[in-house]
């Protein structure tokens, strides 16, 4: 089976702002969703996981990408900033998101001994939590400059955001949700 076949018909729909999208990351919906397929490919996610790209043009959405993760039906769907992205580098977004796909395992398992240790609302389970989620991220983008210097169509890296500490527990008030 080709990859495009368990990929929506159109799963970016086409209404405005999704037109502008060529003018804030320099390509179009239909180039970014095979760059997407490439690295779906590349990180070996697919076929073991169904992962789907989505545009998101909710003015609150303040990141610049996300990814929700289904364990149980072994599903991604990785969200891209289409209003105001803080990163120039849309394929370095990508790489990273699908990234945590495959830290996801590691990262449950060490949020639920932060959990087992810590009492709830304890400053202590607190920090645990910010020095984790720091070093998840580190280490996410690490292997995201990696393989995006090795493989990527766009090798410059991104410098137009400030990674802030404040962003992390949002970046996963998706995946806490899940069992
Ligand atoms: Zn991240």
């Amino acid at each position: 089976m080709k990859v495009k076949e368990w990929f929506p018909p159109d799963p970016l729909p086409r209404k405005p702002p999704y037109q502008d999208i060529e003018g804030i990351y320099g390509m179009s919906k239909e180039e970014m969703q095979t760059l997407f397929e490439k690295w779906v490919r590349k990180l070996r996610i697919y076929p073991a996981w169904d992962a789907r790209l989505e545009l998101v043009e909710d003015r609150e959405f303040r990141k610049t990408g996300d990814i929700k993760i289904d364990c149980d039906d072994r599903k991604a769907v990785v969200l891209l900033n289409a209003v105001n992205p803080k990163q120039e580098n849309i394929e370095e977004v990508i790489v990273h998101e699908l990234m945590h796909l495959k830290m996801y395992p590691l990262d449950q398992t060490a949020e639920t001994l932060i959990d087992a240790a810590f009492p709830e609302d304890s400053p202590a389970r607190d920090f645990a939590m910010t020095q984790f989620f720091t070093t998840l991220e580190q280490t996410v983008e690490e292997l995201a400059k990696c393989f995006l210097l090795e493989y990527g169509e766009n090798r410059e890296l991104s410098f137009g955001r400030c990674k802030t500490m404040k962003s992390f527990n949002d970046l996963f008030d998706g995946l806490k949700k899940l069992e």
